[in-house]
């Protein structure tokens, strides 16, 4: 009998969303900055400890306004994990940054941040911890490293980090600045959305014009200034009524979300133990000091070649499990500007990862048809 296929993600609705987009329509204002999207603004900001927060329409969006706020010219040298995302260095090549990739650590793809002091020089401007699969980057090294260097600054890429935590702090309250991301495969979503946090309040008043096209129209709405007038650069970082009113409904629902989201994971945690005691596979590392969010949940296998294979026993059950980042210090576009250094941890993150289907509506049994067929690759048993 043909079983029905376990996708990967699946975009979901938790509650309101629909009706607050129809209540978005009533409102007769679709366009940015109005009421969903200053609801979800000081949601967000009030949770998360952030300074300022403004939505964009990506998490890109947020990452490309951190490089302008940065005032990035070419020349200036930006430190990036090579095991990420191409948003995370794109975003400070488009204002033509030198991109210097740093490895991932031995056990887990995050940086290795005791590698990274090495790497900055006079021209360093910026560091981008990736807090992958919202297990938070030792951050306390990284934020002395800035105190120590004159116009260095720390960019969260927190775009799968929301509702995570280092130590106690949440993460995107940590670094000067921090993107968030709401695209349809993270926790919390709206199709495609954003959030960029200012925690230097020298970047608070500039935020906002970059976000409005370059003019002060917001101030302009607070009736700060008589009229709104092109005063700096900018571009169309905001997002329409229509998202903003959807990610309303998701943040509602929010530790409702989180909640399903963490048994799923410990589900697969906990039913995988024996097989990564067995050598087979090794399970998600967390350090002490990150609480994570369960928003991917990955397996280590012992090389590139047990990887490809499980993925594709995996589907040929109809499961979609899938590999993540190709290291950008290899990558075509940019392989030829690296320096040349290996990066063997990225590599090997790259080679061996591979994240099983985690969303909301996965049921408990499609989850065991997973484990079940992971067992059966193993071992040619089936899950207890
Ligand atoms: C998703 C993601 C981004 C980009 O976010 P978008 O909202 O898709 O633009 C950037 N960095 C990381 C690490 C991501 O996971």
């Amino acid at each position: 009998m043909a079983q029905a296929p376990i996708p990967f993600n699946k975009p979901f609705i938790a509650g309101q969303e629909l009706t607050y987009i129809q209540e978005a329509v009533a409102r007769g204002k679709l366009s940015g900055n109005g009421y969903f999207t200053q609801q979800s603004q000081q949601f967000l900001k009030a949770r998360y400890d952030l300074q300022h927060a403004l939505l964009t329409t990506s998490g890109t969006a947020a990452l490309e306004m951190a490089a302008l706020l940065l005032d990035i010219r070419p020349g200036d040298e930006v430190i990036v994990p090579s095991f990420t995302f191409t948003s995370t260095a794109n975003a400070f090549v488009l204002r033509g940054a030198k991109i210097v990739f740093a490895d991932s650590l031995p056990n887990h793809p995050n940086l290795d941040v005791d590698q990274v002091a090495a790497l900055v020089t006079p021209r360093t401007r910026a560091i981008v911890p990736v807090h992958y699969a919202g297990v938070a980057c030792d951050m306390a090294p990284l934020l002395a490293l800035a105190q120590t260097h004159k116009d260095l600054f720390i960019v969260e890429d927190a775009a799968q980090g929301i509702e995570s935590f280092y130590h106690a702090q949440p993460l995107g309250a940590v670094g000067h600045l921090a993107a968030f991301s709401f695209h349809e495969t993270k926790n919390i979503i709206c199709g495609e959305g954003g959030l960029l946090a200012i925690n230097d309040p020298v970047f608070a008043a500039r935020a906002e014009i970059l976000w409005e096209k370059g003019t002060n129209r917001a101030a302009f709405f607070r009736g700060e200034v008589a009229r709104y007038q092109w005063v700096d650069i900018g571009s169309s970082f905001l997002p329409s009524e229509l998202n903003a009113a959807y990610l309303w409904g998701q943040l509602q629902q929010l530790p409702q979300i989180q909640t399903r989201r963490m048994a799923q994971w410990h589900r697969y945690y906990e039913a995988l133990q024996e097989l990564a005691r067995q050598g087979c596979c090794a399970l998600p590392f967390v350090p002490t000091y990150a609480r994570h969010n369960a928003h991917i949940f990955y397996l280590l296998c012992n090389n590139q070649r047990e990887r490809d294979a499980l993925i594709q026993h995996l589907g040929q059950q109809q499961i979609l499990a899938v590999s993540h980042y190709q290291p950008l210090h290899a990558s075509p576009f940019y392989q030829a500007q690296h320096d040349g250094r290996p990066l063997p941890h990225a590599t090997a993150h790259a080679g061996r990862l591979v994240r099983l289907p985690l969303y909301y509506e996965l049921s408990e049994s499609d989850q065991q048809r997973v484990l079940t067929a992971i067992y059966q690759f193993y071992t040619g048993g089936s899950a207890s």
